[in-house]
């Protein structure tokens, strides 16, 4: 099987996220009937920064890093975005995955823009003491621009809490006072929320359980194939695999394991907590073919950008694609799904899930009062799946795919608050 190295561009074919999203805009612009001064505004990141990270390692030499942060729009209220750390992490791909969260936290209606921020590096290459001082720097050096009131990171490919606890400290460091809310995803004794480390997941397979429901499928007679056993992927086998669908292939960068039965998923978790990787779980044989091609129900690429593309659209039998990760799905691909009829549930609807209980946690810290899981997975639940009807609503009245559905809802949502609230000066 061809598996791709993390990070790097699937296929040559596949034009960039960039492009992609600015597309994917275009065309909601068209179907809004806006000009093109409010296109133009609705596609232009606010802020943009660059800063580069200086860092000591181990062995005492310097290595200068690159790292970013995009604001691509606030006119909803403070940026909010995850930060990157991966070798392919540059200023385009930044903005387009900032441009896709403003429109997520538009589409459920979270009091936020969007932004991006990431480094190019691979984090498997540095130590956790040298991580440490990367993030410590890139927060600093990024400091203007985030705050609770201006920009919330949060964990995104290569992060994790650890990294956001980092990120907590060094702000608050420089503020002279602890400021739990100036970052997302945080470990939950220094105020992150309970439910948000699966939140992404829980959020993408309540989705997939309605897509799967509304294609009159039920989960105890669906196979499902995940790409990507990380913090999404991992989280979306478990809970899928809870509700009675049978998860027969699992891929990470490194290989794929398939067990036609459904796989053990805490067996596999447990394996790739201890190996690193899915490859080698003994519940499973190693996958000879391209897990994206497998003939099964329902398929969640939970990786990287641009997975779907023109040269494997056509090959791929899943009857749903439910995009865990953010831009799996090339527009290009897009075409071929619909007209082969597959329902494809975009990534601003079907991964808002961690953005939502983001939202919940920063709620929670800044008014120092936390909610119990049971509170934040009820209330992750009546928002994903208000979301979900109300895009395959619009989608039916206008007569328009789920993603057009989805950031036609947003790109308005952003449009009025700009709008009404003028332009100044
Ligand atoms: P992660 O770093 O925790 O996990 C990424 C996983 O993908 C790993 O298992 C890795 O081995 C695998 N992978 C990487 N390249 C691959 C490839 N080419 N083929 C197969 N597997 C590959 O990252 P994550 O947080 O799980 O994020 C995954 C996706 O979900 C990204 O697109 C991210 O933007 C999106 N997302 C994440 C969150 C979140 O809360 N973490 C929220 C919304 C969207």
């Amino acid at each position: 099987m061809s598996l791709l190295v993390a990070g790097k561009a699937p296929a040559t074919d596949v034009s960039s996220p960039l492009e992609e999203a600015r597309a994917q805009l275009a065309a909601a612009v068209g179907v809004l009937g806006y000009g093109e001064g409010l296109h133009k505004l609705l596609g232009t990141p606010r802020r943009e920064l660059t800063v580069g990270i200086p860092l000591r390692r181990d062995d005492g030499s310097t290595e200068v890093l690159t790292g970013y942060r995009v604001q691509h729009n606030f006119s909803r209220g403070p940026a909010k975005g995850g930060v990157r750390y991966a070798p392919n992490v540059d200023l385009d791909e930044v903005r387009a995955l900032a441009m896709w969260m403003t429109w997520k936290c538009a589409l459920l209606d979270l009091p936020y823009g969007g932004a991006k921020g990431g480094i190019t590096l691979d984090p498997r290459n540095y130590s956790k003491a040298e991580l440490e001082r990367v993030t410590r720097r890139y927060t600093s050096e990024i400091l203007p621009l985030i705050g609770p009131e201006r920009d919330i990171p949060a964990p995104d490919i290569g992060t994790d809490e650890q990294t956001m606890a980092w990120m907590m400290d060094t702000y608050s460091v420089a503020s002279g006072y602890t400021v739990p809310a100036v970052v997302t995803g945080k470990p939950v004794s220094v105020g992150g929320s309970l439910g948000r480390a699966s939140a992404t997941s829980r959020g993408v397979v309540t989705v997939a359980l309605a897509a799967l429901a509304h294609r009159g499928l039920k989960p105890e007679r669906t196979t499902a194939a995940v790409q990507g056993f990380g913090k999404v992927g991992a989280g979306v086998a478990r809970f899928l695999a809870e509700a009675g669908v049978a998860v027969v292939a699992v891929a990470d960068q490194y290989g794929a394991v398939h067990n036609s039965a459904g796989l053990d998923i805490p067996g596999l978790e447990a394996h790739t907590a201890a190996t690193g990787s899915v490859v080698g779980f003994a519940g499973a044989e190693a996958l000879a073919e391209e897990l994206l091609e497998l003939d099964v129900d329902l398929l969640v690429p939970a990786a990287v950008e641009g997975v779907l593309n023109e040269s494997n659209a056509h090959r791929i039998k899943a009857e749903v694609i439910v995009e865990g990760a953010n831009g799996p799905t090339t527009a290009a691909a897009d075409k071929v799904f619909a007209a082969a009829g597959k329902l494809v549930v975009p990534d601003i609807l079907a991964n808002a899930g961690g953005v939502v209980v983001s939202y919940f946690e920063w709620v929670q810290g800044s008014n120092a009062y936390w909610w119990s899981a049971a509170e934040v997975e009820d209330r992750l639940k009546a928002r994903m799946l208000a979301a979900w009807d109300g895009v395959t609503a619009t989608a039916a009245e206008r007569g328009l795919s789920l993603r057009e559905a989805a950031t036609v809802t947003a790109v308005q949502r952003v449009a009025e608050a700009h709008q009404i609230r003028g332009l100044y000066p």
